[in-house]
């Protein structure tokens, strides 16, 4: 089948009154985004309260679709075929040759649900339901008709230019197109959690930029590509992010000599949000966002969470909270980022982690701890935030 166009469904952004077009060209320019990389011509814009796309020349059916499922904003995915308005009969002949095309059992259900944009069309869309639906079943007497609960909407809209027959929806992701919401900052990390965070922050429309603490040569260059290609995949969703990678080995091993061992993940997290912050603050983010959830590990209770967060003024956002590991695994092989996630690279974490870290850390003490760093600290923050590399994955 050719398809000569795809109509895009969008619900919530479509109940953001006045804003609404914002929301339309964020999705539009979105759509265009992700279409770049696809082989083919196309022509995105926004008709009559939606958006369609064009196909200007030959394209990969698959390949456009997969690119279309990737951006936020989009509910469903209707592939079209045109056909010049040539008289009801010359249509009723187009729509009989679409159904077999595209329906090659007849076993089926249908209900014909016209739409007439264009209103000096000889026949109401009463008229062409009730008419298009008796030739329908005098082609196909297999197939009947249901009113309520068709297994085929098959809609006809009567347009100025041309017509268009449709019936199929492709699932879309949901969420808001990405830059609606503001930007954050990721604090991406080579493991499973990280990336899905920042997948699910980006659904809610927020732009991205990411942080990784990388500490050679305790963690290697594989590693430090392992997060890298995460940040490849979420950004298929979330479009290009700037991956800023951040020497942390100085200040680990500052923390390790002057800090008691079972504080270190603690002290060492605490360190991270705070170089976070800062990237986060001069990038004009808005919020942190960690692949923390409630109790996963010791620097995940409560208390830990309470000691990690005491050091920022933005405000955090860990969408994985709530959230079991199967449960986030399941998203992670959603978005294709488990199996790199699973790759066995060290991780800076795992390195200088203590046998027994504390589980309910007191922020008092945490905070006499970090007192012993205070002579060098401030230059080792200083020289890890001016060797950022930063890295534009897209
Ligand atoms: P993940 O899959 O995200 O690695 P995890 O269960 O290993 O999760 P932790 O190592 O405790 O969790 O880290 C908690 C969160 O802190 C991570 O989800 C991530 O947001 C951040 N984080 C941890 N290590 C790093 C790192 N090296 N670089 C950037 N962020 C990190
Ligand atoms: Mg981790």
């Amino acid at each position: 089948m050719h398809y000569t166009s795809f109509l895009i469904k969008y619900a919530e952004i479509a109940i953001k009154g006045k804003n609404r077009y914002l929301f339309e060209d964020a999705l539009v320019s979105r759509i265009n985004q992700a279409l770049k990389k696809v082989e083919g011509d196309f022509k995105v814009g926004k008709t009559q309260g939606r958006v369609n796309i064009e196909c200007l020349s030959d394209y990969d059916y698959d390949e456009v679709t997969k690119a279309l499922s990737c951006v936020f904003g989009i509910t469903g995915i209707c592939p079209v075929v045109h056909v010049e308005d040539e008289g009801f009969d010359k249509l009723s002949e187009d729509v009989i040759k679409y159904i077999d095309d595209e329906y090659p059992d007849k076993d089926h259900t249908f209900k014909v649900n016209c739409r007439r944009a264009r209103k000096n069309y000889p026949m109401d869309s009463q008229e062409v339901n009730m008419e298009m639906g008796g030739r329908i079943l005098d082609a196909y007497p297999e197939m009947k008709v249901d009113v309520h609960n068709p297994d085929i909407l098959l809609t006809i809209e009567i347009r100025d230019d041309r017509i268009y027959i449709y019936s199929k929806i492709i699932e879309g992701p949901g969420g808001m197109p990405v830059g609606t919401g503001g930007k954050g900052m990721l604090l991406l990390s080579g493991g499973i959690d990280s990336p899905v965070a920042g997948y699910m922050i980006a659904k809610r429309g927020v732009k991205l930029d990411a942080v990784y603490f990388h500490a050679p040569p305790y963690t290697s260059e594989r590693a430090k590509q392992k997060v890298v290609d995460l940040a490849k995949y979420i950004s298929r969703y979330a479009g290009p992010i700037n991956l800023h990678v951040i020497n942390f080995t100085d200040i680990q091993l500052e923390i390790y000599e002057k800090c008691p061992h079972d504080e270190l993940t603690i002290i060492m997290r605490r360190y991270m949000m705070r170089i976070a912050e800062h990237l986060a603050k001069e990038s004009e983010c808005l919020g942190l966002i960690t692949g923390e959830s409630l109790g996963q590990v010791a620097s995940q209770t409560m208390q830990s969470l309470a000691a990690t967060n005491e050091v920022c003024t933005m405000p955090v956002y860990r969408p994985l909270i709530g959230f079991d590991k199967n449960e986030i695994i399941k998203i992670s092989e959603k978005i294709d980022t488990y199996e790199t996630s699973i790759l066995p690279y060290e991780d800076c974490c795992t390195i200088f982690v203590a046998k027994h870290p504390v589980t309910k850390p007191n922020v008092n003490i945490i905070k006499r701890s970090e007192l012993k760093l205070a002579d060098t600290i401030d230059e080792l923050f200083k020289r890890a935030i001016e060797t950022d590399e930063v890295i534009v994955v897209s």
